[in-house]
């Protein structure tokens, strides 16, 4: 497999892009070696500019659920594309995504469209914040959340696959209006709260944690945090950006039937095109503008192209069954992974909710980001690269959730299983 191509062009996208890449984990500091630059992606498979193919399972980290091209969003955007790209004023579009997520989500009453995840995040904060007239905000170490500099404090994903989960930039005194506390565990929550009872806003957390790996709520924890939420006069957002749409129709939140005051969503409702949103109870978003004081806007916010690739991927979701299909391939794919783990004598956990999972090179469970750091990286290195070698596209961090979408096959699930077989072998 050469991969010529690919490595002439990172030596020329270094001197022009920082690291070569527009987004960091989309290099392989954690694993060695160079990206592979994608020529084109169609179903399940995704192929580089040496001509190699790959079964996906980044799924451009999460919106590419209906596998790349379907055929019904790209139809839909090739219309679109030709009555105009931007407008710069408000369409029908935008009213239908709308309807479409409010009906998906009955904690929104209304919703806010962006173009990002960090958009939607960094929104909903300031939204909260002036809502409660507080300042400080809750979140969990190894929970990702976007870029945003209040949210860049003990971050998941690339910020932790890098080790900068503290960036340098952030104020000081942005950095300590967040609060940290940790995943599963509602004494470090309560504690905060204690220590500051009239100061927090809000606790931000991701509705299924994919930013360290997928690591899943204990029984009791999200209720708990509902709890102390209300105890001290604070709103939950709940950011599912890479939930949302992903586990089921309605998000983690109907999965582990909580109510959030405020949702972020991202990645699946835009369908591969930029879109973030943020939406929740209708007294909080009329504080938003203009029909409130709290300011946010978006030159691009509500694209036609987007909000098109939206409507389309979400009314190809609603179809009976859709989910469950989606969790049987996962399922099969987890299980088996743990099978061959058992034979082969590796060390793994394989955490997995619907058709997100995480194969953790440890033999405890994982429970919160300690548990993820603690894991074997350099074995994760060796099975990311080998894995690659053999036509399998994986994310390039153990901190990261891989995802199977409709476009995968049983036998892209089976050849993916005689990948793992072969590569644990020789790990
Ligand atoms: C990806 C992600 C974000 C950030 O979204 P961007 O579109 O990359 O800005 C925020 N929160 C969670 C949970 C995410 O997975």
């Amino acid at each position: 497999m050469g991969r010529t191509k690919s490595t002439n062009i990172m030596k020329k996208a270094v001197t022009l892009i920082p690291g070569g890449v527009n987004s960091p984990v989309r290099a392989y500091k954690a694993v060695g070696g160079n990206p592979i630059f994608i020529k084109r992606a169609k179903g399940s498979k995704i192929y580089d500019l040496d001509g190699n193919a790959y079964i996906d399972y980044i799924g451009s980290w999460g919106p590419m659920i209906l596998g790349h091209g379907h055929e019904k969003v790209s139809a839909a955007l090739k219309k679109a594309i030709d009555k105009g790209t931007s407008f710069g004023a408000p369409t029908q579009l935008e009213v239908e995504l709308a309807k479409l997520v409010t009906d998906a989500f009955k904690s929104m009453d209304m919703v806010r469209f962006v173009n990002s995840g960090t958009e939607a995040t960094m929104s909903a904060i300031r939204l909260a914040r002036a809502y409660t007239k507080r300042d400080k905000i809750i979140k969990f170490e190894g929970c990702y959340h976007g870029h945003a500099d209040s949210l860049l404090v003990k971050a998941g994903s690339g910020a932790a696959t890098l080790g900068v989960p503290d960036s340098p930039g952030v104020p000081k005194g942005v950095a300590s209006d967040t609060y940290n506390a940790k995943y599963n565990d509602l004494c470090s929550v309560e504690k905060l709260f204690k220590k500051d009872p009239k100061g927090v806003a809000c606790i931000i957390i991701e509705g299924l944690p994919g930013n360290m790996g997928v690591v899943k709520p204990k029984a009791g924890f999200l209720d708990g945090l509902r709890v102390l939420a209300d105890k001290y006069g604070a709103l939950i957002i709940m950011d599912e950006v890479m939930s949302g749409f992903r586990l089921c129709y309605g998000g983690a939140q109907d999965v582990f039937g909580i109510d959030p005051d405020i949702t972020c969503l991202g990645k699946v409702i835009g369908g591969g095109l930029p879109v973030g949103a943020f939406g929740g109870k209708r007294k909080i978003m009329e504080i938003l503008a203009p029909s409130g004081p709290v300011y946010q806007a978006g030159t691009l916010s509500g694209n036609p192209l987007a909000m098109t690739a939206g409507i389309e991927t979400l009314k190809l979701l609603k179809k009976k069954g859709f989910y469950e299909e989606l969790t049987e391939k996962t399922e099969m794919l987890a299980k088996g992974i743990e099978a061959i783990a058992d034979r082969r004598k590796v060390a793994v956990e394989v955490t997995r909710l619907g058709s997100m999972f995480t194969v953790f090179f440890t033999d405890k469970l994982v429970n919160n980001y300690k548990d993820a750091k603690a894991c074997n990286h350099e074995r994760f290195a060796k099975y990311f690269t080998k894995m690659l070698a053999n036509g399998i596209f994986l994310p390039p961090s153990q901190y990261e959730a891989n995802f199977v979408g409709l476009a995968h096959s049983k036998n892209d699930i089976k050849k993916t299983l005689d990948a793992v077989d072969k590569v644990f072998k020789g790990l």
